[in-house]
């Protein structure tokens, strides 16, 4: 089954070497054996791909195609190692061969092509597709740029560009002869031949769509799936003698377009921009996608009339929205087919993931600029806004109501409406947001189609997030219940009988002890910080945004800090908050929450009181490979955002299998952990979603909190003096009494404050008690495995896809 032996490996890599670099192992560098190593089980990779795609076509097996415009992969070496069962054999021949396989691992960059939890949830989803061996492939762009490199400069975020392809293209085969043409703008030329009326596109600027696929192995199976990413290039170079024919300068729109489409992931988070060129990106890599997928199935049968028996698109989110339109664009316009048969194969091919309720994520496009863009697309998205109004009329009779489901509505395309029409499924991503689309966000279309709405909540893939990434908990797991849960995440079950095993807790105690070491020597290295290991280490790491509520973290740490200064012997154990993560360039005020935090960090530095009690640091650059080192090193997970805004949460996953335990709101799948747990497992505070919504009705002043909780003005003031290094954050004060062109406290934070302060009180009392915590901590452990993504794939396959899939 191993894909090779540590000599086998050893040759391998010392051939790949030489034929790469004319180099032998002693005079290779770290970098260039690094290269090796990903050719080496590249090779392996592809070899397993061929045969997984011929298995495929011999049993016509149905297909899962997830679209994405983000893949948040990280790294690759180790993983693929782990996967293919020679991560030891690896290590061993590095070791001999001269090298450091650490070293080497930590030298691959992140693959970056994704912002957050949408992102990460696309890589996790690959791996369980590939062991649970269900034919599937995934398609994204290849950027040039993933997500920019966070530097913290005088406290303030700075954004680097992010070339990840220097030595993380390694993975990469691009496959030129596989290439599809894309064609933008232009005019529609109608004309009948044949009895059929052909629309052509005149005068398109067109891009070439080059497939780029990295290999996505399974664990113990050779069944291996592919990520397609699409790279841009121009069709031609330009060619001088085109100027005399005048076609020169659209030989030169076509270069400079093939130069940007592919440059940069857009690094907003649940935020959108509306802007051109990110709305060509989606119509590139959407196009290039279903025309792939197109060829190979009328290579394979001959016909488009079974692509949807044989083919199923699930979307992550609105951004591939556009496969509805460009499928009915290919079965009508290149296959022939009429309207009503196309519409019936394309909702019969197309599934939703939604991913949030928050206004300001719905894709909403103006007609004006998609119309010039794509003409062919709009006319059929127009075609299909009409038939869907007639019958939201028919079925509603109530224009309130039309308004609400149409699909284009006063100039805009609306995206998400666009997917409930032509999808055959619509699901969220956790039971509470699944219940929140039908009853609030699409209501009124859940009522027309009701069985189209569904729920699978999140996962993770527990192979990378425990066994690979916290060697010594997968030991104690094993030693406890053997290897079954790296196959049956459920399994990890076992582990809740060990809970009155003081041995037992002792070792898992022993164990985060070490992570913590671990993880400080880490953080010493890369930015200079000093971590305490025998300090609490109370975490949140997450995009910034103001609904995950960094910034109420923020204010309960001041509160402390203020207590200390009182009291220097308020606090007996002492207490590191760590904080990670990126704020969207364009988003100013997650920057001042990032700066807040760093003069924070630098005020108790700089105070002997704190010494010893309290400690902030903001750790640089949050990304996958920096969660792999912090969460087995984590005892606090934070999962703070208001009630109703997270539409799941993965990171509480990664938190809770490690160990962690949850202070939380009942928001997301942490409604989900709170059921598994209960009450006695996880520090639940805060504002329930219905009492979040009534107290908006009621009307929410948080000025009143202010004038009567003294704690709170004390802490609020404190924003408006600020700190040592004498930045005021009067602009965070007015934005929580008085609002800035939104609600004051939009995210009320001030009315989970106190009950905030208080769960963590209730946390750090229970740290005062070892066995009880580790108990608790063991609990988590045991029922995270209904978190895996194995699990959540599962699901998909069986109720959404209809694909078969290994049980185990
Ligand atoms: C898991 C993960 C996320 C998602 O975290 P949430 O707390 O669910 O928002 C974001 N970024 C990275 C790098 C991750 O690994």
């Amino acid at each position: 089954m191993t894909a090779f032996t540590t000599n086998q490996l050893e040759e391998a890599l010392t051939s790949k070497l030489m034929v790469n670099f004319g180099k032998t192992a002693e005079e290779a560098s770290d970098a260039e054996m690094l290269r090796a190593c990903a050719l080496v089980l590249r090779d392996a990779m592809a070899l397993r791909g061929v045969e997984t795609r011929k298995e495929t076509k011999r049993g016509e097996k149905r297909m899962v195609h997830y679209l994405s415009l983000e893949f948040l992969m990280g790294r690759s070496l180790q993983k693929n190692a782990y996967n293919l069962g020679i991560l030891p054999q690896l290590k061993e021949a590095l070791g001999h061969l001269g090298f450091q396989a650490g070293d080497l691992f930590e030298l691959e960059p992140d693959a970056g092509l994704g912002n957050g939890g949408l992102g990460r949830l696309a890589a996790c989803y690959l791996d369980s597709m590939s062991t649970l061996e269900i034919p599937a492939a995934g398609y994204s762009i290849c950027y040039d740029l993933g997500i920019f490199k966070q530097k913290i400069v005088e406290g303030q975020q700075v954004e680097l560009p992010d070339n990840w392809k220097g030595i993380g293209s390694a993975w990469l085969l691009p496959k030129p002869e596989e290439a599809q043409q894309v064609h933008f703008g232009g005019t529609l030329r109608e004309f009948w031949d044949n009895g059929h009326l052909h629309i052509v596109q005149e005068g398109a600027t067109t891009v070439l769509a080059v497939p780029c696929d990295m290999e996505i192995a399974g664990y113990d199976t050779r069944h291996t799936n592919v990520l397609r990413l699409w790279d841009a290039k121009s069709l031609k170079p330009v060619d001088m003698s085109l100027y005399s024919k005048g076609e020169y300068f659209k030989a030169t729109e076509d270069e400079a377009m093939a130069e940007v489409i592919a440059k940069v992931l857009y690094p907003d988070d649940n935020h959108v921009e509306g802007k051109s060129l990110r709305l060509k990106q989606q119509y590139f890599f959407v196009s290039a996608t279903i025309q792939s997928i197109a060829e190979k199935h009328l290579a394979a049968y001959g016909t488009l009339t079974n692509f949807h028996e044989k083919n199923v698109i699930q979307i992550n989110d609105t951004h591939p929205a556009l496969v509805i339109p460009e499928l009915m664009r290919i079965l009508i316009d290149d296959a022939g087919m009429s309207w009503d048969q196309a519409w019936d194969i394309t909702t019969h091919s197309v599934a939703y993931t939604n991913h949030t309720v928050l206004a300001e994520a719905l894709e909403k496009w103006p007609q004006d600029l998609f119309q010039r863009i794509l003409p062919r697309i709009w006319q059929i998205t127009a075609e299909i806004a009409r038939r869907w109004q007639e019958k939201c009329e028919n079925f509603f009779h109530d224009p309130e109501k039309v308004r609400d489901t149409a699909v284009v509505w006063d100039g805009v395309v609306r995206m998400a409406n666009l997917c409930i029409a032509g999808g055959m499924s619509v699901n969220g991503v956790s039971a509470l947001h699944s219940r929140i689309l039908k009853t609030d966000v699409f209501k009124n279309a859940s009522e027309m189609e009701p069985e189209k709405f569904t729920n699978v909540t999140n996962g993770i893939d527990h192979r990378r997030w425990l066994a690979e990434i916290n060697p010594r908990l997968d030991g104690l797991i094993c030693d406890l219940t053997g290897g079954a849960y790296l196959m049956q995440p459920q399994a990890l079950r076992k582990l809740d009988a060990f809970a009155g095993d003081r041995d037992v807790l002792l070792r898992l105690a022993r164990i985060k002890q070490e992570n913590k070491k671990d993880f400080a020597a880490y953080v010493k290295k890369q930015q200079g910080a000093v971590l305490d290991p025998e300090s609490i280490f109370d975490v949140q790491v997450k995009r910034l945004h103001e609904y995950k509520r960094q910034l109420l973290n923020v204010l309960h740490i001041i509160a402390l800090y203020q207590r200390l200064q009182d009291d220097p012997n308020a606090i007996v154990r002492p207490h590191t908050f760590l904080f990670g993560a990126k704020a969207a360039p364009g988003y100013a005020v997650a920057k001042r929450i990032i700066h807040l935090i760093n003069s924070l960090a630098d005020q108790i530095d700089h105070d002997p009181v704190c010494k010893g009690k309290l400690k902030v640091v903001f750790l640089e650059n949050y990304r996958v490979s920096l969660a792999e080192h912090l969460m087995p090193a984590s005892e606090v997970s934070q999962q703070i955002s208001t009630a109703g805004k997270e539409a799941s949460g993965t990171g509480n996953m990664k938190f809770m299998m490690n160990g962690a335990l949850t202070v939380g709101t009942l928001d997301g799948a942490n409604v989900e952990m709170h059921d598994v747990l209960g009450d006695e497992n996880m520090f639940l505070f805060g504002l329930h979603t219905d009492e979040v919504a009534a107290l908006r009705r009621e009307g929410y002043v948080p000025q009143r909190l202010y004038n009567r909780d003294p704690v709170i003005h004390r802490v609020l003031d404190a924003l408006k003096t600020g700190f040592r290094d004498g930045v005021s954050y009067d602009d965070l004060y007015g934005r929580l009494l008085f609002g800035d062109r939104c609600p004051a406290d939009e995210y009320l934070l001030l009315a989970d404050f106190a009950a905030y302060c208080d769960a963590e009180k209730r946390m750090a009392a229970a740290y005062e008690d070892p066995v009880k915590w580790n108990e608790m901590s063991l609990h988590n452990i045991a029922r995270s495995g209904v978190f895996a993504a194995d699990r959540a794939v599962a699901e998909y396959a069986e109720r959404i896809w209809h694909v078969p899939y290994r049980r185990s």
